[in-house]
């Protein structure tokens, strides 16, 4: 690419699905022998580029791009490697990376073919994916994302992290959120924004949160043994949760199983679109009988309604922090007393989310506010951390 910068360049790369199986069925001779065997292949093919391998089972071309019409060519080279291989059934994919921006460095060209070959792993139905064109990005990432979801609840990478809860006349913390985040392999965390919105879509939300639930129900079971006094922590229902069948008697058994009280583990609820539906009302009645508590999430957002109050019975309020943002401001002031001073009438117990300066604590305080959650007091902290700041800022005996 150095030796002609106005040159058009498309990489490619192979994966083969399951490599691990090969060698563990046929041993790693004949593993051996698909490596070289797809080397020797791709290096045949490789007219005007390189080839090289890249990881693992992973290999990698490059080459000068040629003006391409159609990819049924892709899908004959596949077969024909298939065909060919020393094991049978090989389950290779290609990822494609064309018109490659030459700004970019080696290691960021090729991640991206292989963001393009990791959308079609586990996939019986594509055995190849170009980077960018057709599918977007954002497609993609889902696609990835959707791949490695199982896998990631079974080696535990979504982790918990969590808030504290204040009573602020008391200085005194009083419970705690679990949010959840996406620990990658190389050690980034993913914040729930950047994946929650995929897991939306798909419905595998709903098997995160029962994950959350569980995971909160080990972490008060730690807390009891360690002798510590139980400090309620919540955790987030979806929307899709609600309309899947059987989530109050799962919890209820997960919960017997860590021998947790379920009053140690509130539930809140952003009603949104399922506060029109009819299964919200039962269900949070069934949760209700069952013992647990319910937190009416995000109040004031336009994703809970003034409706929902008649019907739910909601121990606790949390005001969004959109709300408390407008703190200050003569007509934002005026909405926030009135909002708390009916659900003070209501009997609700109010918890400002999002309070992040003096300003707004005072102006909460002095309106009635119960309990606040934000960064004024501590962002959301990992476990360990949790542990130390509970023990530490406020040396509670807990
Ligand atoms: P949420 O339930 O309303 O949680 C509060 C969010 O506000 C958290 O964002 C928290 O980090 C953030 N926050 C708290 N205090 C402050 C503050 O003072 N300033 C600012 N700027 N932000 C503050 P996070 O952790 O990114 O979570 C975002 C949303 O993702 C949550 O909103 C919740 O709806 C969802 N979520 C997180 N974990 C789970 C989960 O396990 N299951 C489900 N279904 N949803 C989850
Ligand atoms: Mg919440
Ligand atoms: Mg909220």
């Amino acid at each position: 690419m150095d030796a002609d910068p106005d040159g058009v360049f498309r990489i490619c790369v192979s994966d083969v699905d399951n490599f691990k199986m090969i060698n563990s069925l046929y041993g790693d001779d004949v593993g051996d022998q698909v490596l070289t065997y797809l080397a020797d292949y791709l290096s045949r093919r490789t007219l005007d580029g390189v080839c090289g391998r890249y990881s693992g089972d992973q290999f990698i071309v490059l080459v000068r791009e040629t003006p391409m019409h159609n990819w049924s060519w892709v899908e004959d080279m596949i077969a024909d490697i298939v065909a060919n291989a020393p094991v049978p059934n090989l389950n290779i994919k290609l990822g494609f990376y064309n018109h490659i921006d030459t700004s970019l460095s080696i290691t960021e060209i090729c991640d991206r073919s292989l963001l393009a070959v990791k959308s079609v792993k586990h996939n019986y139905t594509s055995s190849y994916a170009v980077y960018g064109g057709g599918i977007s990005q954002r497609h993609m990432m889902a696609q990835l994302y959707e791949a490695r979801f199982m896998e990631s609840i079974q080696k535990r990478e979504f982790v918990l992290w969590y808030q504290p809860k204040m009573d602020p006349y008391r200085n005194k913390v009083v419970g705690a959120e679990a949010l959840v985040r996406w620990k990658q392999a190389d050690g980034t965390v993913l914040a729930p924004g950047e994946f929650l919105p995929v897991f939306e879509k798909d419905g595998l939300i709903s098997r995160l949160d029962e994950y959350v639930f569980e995971e909160v129900c080990a972490f008060q079971r730690r807390w009891i043994e360690e002798g510590r006094t139980l400090l309620p922590v919540s955790v987030n229902l979806s929307r899709n949760s609600i309309y899947r069948k059987g989530v109050v008697d799962r919890y209820l058994d997960l919960a017997a199983r860590y021998r947790v009280p379920v009053t140690s583990i509130p539930i809140e609820i952003t009603e949104s679109a399922a506060i029109s539906s009819r299964e919200i009302q039962p269900l949070a009645n069934a949760f209700i009988q069952a013992g647990f508590e319910l937190h009416m999430d995000d109040f004031g957002s336009g994703r809970s309604s003034l409706a929902s109050l008649n019907v739910l019975h909601f121990r606790v309020a949390k005001i969004d922090k959109s709300l408390v943002d407008y703190i200050g401001d003569p007509q934002g002031d005026k909405v926030l007393k009135h909002t708390m001073a009916l659900m003070d009438d209501l009997g609700l117990v109010i918890l400002a989310e999002g309070v992040e300066n003096e300003t707004q604590r005072t102006f909460l305080m002095k309106n009635g506010c119960d309990e606040m959650q934000g960064y004024y007091y501590a962002k959301p902290l990992p476990e360990q951390d949790f542990i130390d700041w509970v023990a530490d800022a406020f040396h509670q005996k807990v």
